[in-house]
């Protein structure tokens, strides 16, 4: 080990722990991050992967500050200016539409692994990062005043903050003894992209059905990348189907009378399930350290809201360790941390009940009637339709200044 420490030493390179190596060394902070496998490599001209995003204009405006974005717009991207909601019977609808809110648009569907690729890229290119992959946590001494970190390879390193943006396994937090509140919906979500006869007119569109949601999210060529919520012996026989019997199921489950898109189901690519899931953990802070993204909390992606999520915790931290050093105060300090954890601690929780009411809303068939009408004065209140869309694009009042279209330079010259 050398003498060095580390203002921050990052654990987990996904998009979230990336970002915020990103935004931490762009601050002037000194970051050591580490991650345990090597990113895949982004190819323009292969198929689209399977695992998207949809970011939220907040999370589009952190990406810029990271510098990541420059190289992310260069690639396939697809903005959506609309969103619709229905219910299994379409007797009760809900419908947004950016310009309605002042917004430019409500999201942008990008591939996951093209934010992750871009944002490594990023930061090879920066200065004031060391990055160290592969290679992984394996155990801190949190006992001196600043935590040592030993790394699975034996590299110590010495840090004021140790940042755990290790996913939902994460083993800093299990290592700082946070524990969680744990829902398993008996669910996957199945993913593919499809070609539906009717192209994607760039609307992001989810249908509350039988057994679980459905969403089509627009792909810049038109196709719609899928997420289909399924109880897990259901997906499972849904990912053995060949093609054409998964399209023709697919089709006559969207299928209605009064839909004319998308229409007919005309290809699909490879398919794949995630669990869903979610998971609150009952604090975001321990000595030195901190959670961020998934490791902190999960969702369930009904509202696209799990990665927004965590680039908003990777703002936030940013916003609370530029202004701890602004007011000579320790960004290690526990004050300085437990603002952090409890900002973005009840910030996550309002979103991610949020989300958990409106899954169980959804569920049960003898909710119909009062699904109607809670989507029906919804759609009648503009307050509350702002209000939701204020908070899915990572605009509300108490979300990061970065996210509010601030940029990083205002935030370390509050002055100027
Ligand atoms: C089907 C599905 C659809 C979704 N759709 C959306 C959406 O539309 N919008 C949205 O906002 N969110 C969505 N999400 C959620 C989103 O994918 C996650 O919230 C997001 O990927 C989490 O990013 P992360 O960086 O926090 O964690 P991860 O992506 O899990 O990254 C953690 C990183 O840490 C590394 N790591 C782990 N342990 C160690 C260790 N000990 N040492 C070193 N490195 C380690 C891992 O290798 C990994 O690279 C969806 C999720 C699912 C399942």
């Amino acid at each position: 080990m050398n003498d060095r420490i580390y203002d921050v030493v990052i654990v987990g390179a996904g998009m979230v722990g990336a970002a915020s190596a990103c935004l931490l060394a762009r601050a002037g902070f000194s970051v050591a991050i580490v991650e345990a496998r090597e990113p895949v490599v982004f190819e323009a001209d292969a198929d689209y992967a399977l695992r998207v995003s949809a970011f939220s204009p907040g999370s589009i405006d952190i990406l810029k500050e990271t510098g990541a974005w420059r190289q992310i717009e260069k690639q396939r991207h697809c903005h959506y200016r609309r969103m619709h909601v229905e219910d299994r019977d379409e007797s009760a609808r809900l419908g947004f539409n950016a310009p309605e809110f002042g917004l430019e648009y409500l999201g942008i569907i990008i591939e996951n692994h093209l934010v992750q690729w871009s944002l490594w890229q990023t930061l090879q290119a920066m200065g004031g990062v060391e990055i160290i992959c592969p290679d992984k946590l394996e155990s801190v001494d949190f006992r001196a005043s600043e935590p040592l970190v030993e790394l699975a390879s034996g590299r110590q390193l010495r840090c004021r903050v140790l940042a755990g943006a290790d996913g939902a396994e994460s083993r800093l937090r299990k290592m700082l003894g946070i524990e969680q509140d744990h829902w398993e919906y008996g669910q996957l979500g199945l993913v593919t992209v499809v070609q539906t006869g009717n192209s994607n007119p760039g609307i992001a569109w989810q249908k509350f059905m039988q057994g679980g949601p459905l969403a089509f999210l627009p792909l810049q060529d038109g196709a719609s990348s899928i997420v289909w919520s399924r109880p897990q012996s259901e997906a499972r026989r849904l990912l053995d189907l060949d093609d054409a019997d998964f399209l023709s199921e697919l089709e006559q489950s969207v299928a209605s009378e009064t839909t004319r898109w998308p229409g007919l189901m005309r290809s699909c690519g490879p398919r794949a399930a995630f669990p869903l899931t979610m998971r609150l953990s009952h604090r975001y802070s321990g000595p030195h350290a901190v959670l961020l993204g998934d490791a902190a909390h999960v969702v369930h992606p009904l509202a696209g809201q799990g990665v927004n999520l965590g680039l908003l915790d990777a703002a936030g931290l940013v916003e609370v360790l530029v202004d701890a050093r602004r007011h000579s105060l320790d960004i290690g300090s526990e004050k300085t941390l437990l603002k952090y954890a409890r900002w973005r601690q009840s910030e996550a929780e309002i979103m991610a009940r949020g989300i958990h009411g409106i899954r169980g809303l959804f569920t049960p068939e003898s909710l119909g009637p009062l699904r109607k009408l809670g989507l029906n004065l919804v759609s009648g209140s503009w307050m509350a339709k702002e209000a939701f869309i204020k908070r899915a694009a990572g605009r509300n009042r108490n979300a990061p200044a970065l996210a509010r279209g601030q940029a990083l330079t205002d935030l370390l010259n509050p002055a100027a």
